[in-house]
């Protein structure tokens, strides 16, 4: 069981097919030309339609360097997908508690509560300034 609701769910599905969608765009407008046609194809699938296809590997193998960062959040939005479609959505990775509906409706990708993320801010912060 999961505890958001259906209507909820929908609408994170619309937010991250949305975002998916503005990435593929970017993507698309820092591309050639020529390549636009598969790009096209891409928008038009709907998320998900096979169990493994990956949005991101799509765009990955277009090899655009320039697209690293929106790579990146394809594959966080195709997890997202994921987790929707097996219902373990919403679920903190670190706790297991369950994620407020009210951050999965701001940040639908996000993986932990709050108080698990604050902490993996503060630990990744410590490691990244080692000598404080
Ligand atoms: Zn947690």
């Amino acid at each position: 069981m999961n505890h958001l609701s259906r209507k909820d769910l929908e609408k994170i599905s619309e937010k991250l097919r949305a975002r998916q969608l503005a990435l593929l765009e970017e993507v698309r407008n820092e591309f050639d030309q020529r390549e636009n046609q598969h790009l096209i194809e891409l928008m038009r699938r709907e998320p998900g339609d096979s169990g493994d296809y990956s949005m991101a590997d799509e765009v990955a193998d277009l090899n655009i360097t320039m697209a690293d960062r929106q790579i990146h959040e394809l594959r966080d939005i195709d997890a997202a997908f994921a987790r929707v479609k097996s219902e373990g959505f919403g679920l903190c990775v670190d706790c297991g508690a369950n994620i407020e509906p009210a951050r999965l409706l701001a940040y639908p990708t996000a993986v932990r509560c709050l108080v698990c993320q604050e902490r993996h801010e503060r630990l990744f912060a410590q490691e990244a300034r080692p000598t404080l």
